[in-house]
């Protein structure tokens, strides 16, 4: 077996065919998740090392958005290849439907330990959206097993996102999420989004008009308490709007949650394993989910893998199931061996780097930077951000794509939804990388400028 634990990753291998064929193909038959057709402009990757990617040209570029905020540990990290090439000696998988493997209990382990107690209890499934859809499953049995089956009504955020899934895509007002897809599920409800309006719309005003808590406790009275399950929150927005929810927004809605017997489930599949500088953005606010999903960063993008992670109360109900004795939700391949050992090795070079320390460090200088030179430019309406996750957003969606567009030009990636620019580097990114990261979008925002 090839060591590469001190080894950098070997220079790749000359792609058999050329971009433009590779691009064709592409064209012809791959079918892009939420992206417009026929985008002459999007990369196709080859490979990458740390913070770098490559393209089919053999063009190299700085990551600036980490894939999809997943690559928190760059691409090609010795220490999670050399954990895949070991696990992969060792054994593939192993389903947990009546057995177990290795890798799985340890990372259970794991997460219980990163969250902390009473979070003890992890369902694994293969993406993000699984873990909500898997979530809303849960809290629905839940309620039912403890004698409330009326409790089914799921609450969550007008500009929340949580999958892709039929259910998870009811729980988004935005009809870009379910529109021409038929009936949308019931049993689901939405509150305003903790953001002021004006704001968002640009008009002039004043002072702002923040939706706080209280949207959420006049929602659970309207449908009655005694038919809510759980309210579904992203501790910082992230396809709505990059949006970080205002300090003591969590703590407002676990009271609520608590007087009204509802469940908080905290979607942490963008948020956690460090992207915003702590663990999980949800100790930020001292709070106690009942329970959090994670994915993207988990494994780091090294593999698909997500969490539904849960209380002791919530999992030990599930032994009662009239039906199984058991949770009655999962997948053939929940707790890969592959996707856990990759999340294993992540986790740890994460503790042994001081990652989440230094994600905190080039986070604050990552915002702050963006903050004194982005703001208040021509057309930027606002910038905001937490750790490594920070978004700008523009007067118009036409802008954000153009700066995207000057960035790639200037050798760096970043996306944009809509009028918000995104910003995730992955959290090994230097304070150097940083600053081209801000010089870039600093002489994008100038370069397309109007004025
Ligand atoms: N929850 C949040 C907060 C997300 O940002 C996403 C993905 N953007 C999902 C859930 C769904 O994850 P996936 O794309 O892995 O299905």
């Amino acid at each position: 077996m090839t060591d590469l634990s001190v080894a950098p990753s070997p220079a790749p291998a000359a792609p058999a065919l050329t971009g433009d064929e590779l691009a064709e193909l592409d064209r012809r038959h791959l079918l892009h998740p939420w992206t417009p057709m026929g985008d002459p402009e999007q990369l196709l990757i080859v490979s990458g090392e740390g913070c770098d990617v490559t393209d089919s040209y053999g063009r190299t570029y700085l990551d600036g958005r980490s894939g999809q905020f997943n690559a928190t540990l760059g691409y090609g990290h010795p220490r999670v290849l050399a954990a895949l090439q070991e696990q992969a000696g060792k054994l593939m998988t192993y389903a947990l439907l009546g057995s177990s493997n290795e890798p799985a209990v340890l990372l259970a382990a794991k997460l219980a330990e990163l969250l902390g107690e009473p979070l003890s209890r992890t369902l694994f499934c293969n993406s993000g959206s699984e873990a909500s859809e898997a979530a809303v499953r849960i809290v629905r049995m839940y309620h039912t097993l403890q004698g409330q089956p009326e409790r089914t009504t799921v609450i969550s955020l007008a500009d929340g996102y949580h999958g892709t899934t039929s259910g998870t895509t009811a729980m988004s007002a935005s009809p870009i999420a379910w529109a021409g897809c038929g009936p949308r599920p019931g049993g689901f409800v939405q509150i305003a989004t903790p953001r002021c309006a004006q704001c968002a719309s640009g008009a002039a005003h004043d002072p702002c008009a923040v939706p706080g808590p209280e949207a959420l406790e006049e929602a659970v009275l309207a449908q009655g308490a005694e038919n809510v399950a759980a309210f579904f929150v992203e501790p910082v927005l992230g396809v709505g709007g990059l949006l970080p929810l205002p300090a003591g927004y969590l703590r407002g809605v676990r009271d609520i949650c608590d007087r009204y017997g509802v469940l908080l489930v905290v979607d942490e599949v963008t948020t956690g394993l460090g992207r915003t500088g702590a663990w999980f953005a949800h100790q930020r606010e001292g709070i106690t989910p009942d329970i959090v999903t994670t994915a993207k960063g988990l494994t780091s993008g090294y593999a698909p893998l997500a969490a539904v992670t849960m209380t002791t109360a919530i999992a030990d109900v599930f032994a009662t199931d009239p039906m199984l004795g058991g949770l009655r939700h999962g997948h053939t391949t929940s707790g890969h061996a592959m996707g856990a050992a990759a999340a294993l090795a992540v986790l740890r070079v994460i503790e042994e780097d001081g990652l989440i320390e230094h994600a905190a460090a080039v986070g604050e200088r990552l915002c702050g930077q963006l903050t004194a030179r982005l703001k208040g430019l021509d057309g930027v309406r606002d910038v905001r951000g937490v750790g490594l996750l920070a978004g700008i957003e523009f007067d118009s969606f036409p802008r954000a794509s153009q700066v995207v567009a000057a960035c790639r030009r200037a050798g760096v990636v970043v996306r944009s939804e809509g009028p918000v620019l995104f910003v995730s580097p992955p959290l090994i990114v230097t304070e150097e990388q940083v600053d081209r990261i801000v010089d870039a979008l600093y002489a994008g925002v100038v370069a397309t400028s109007a004025a």
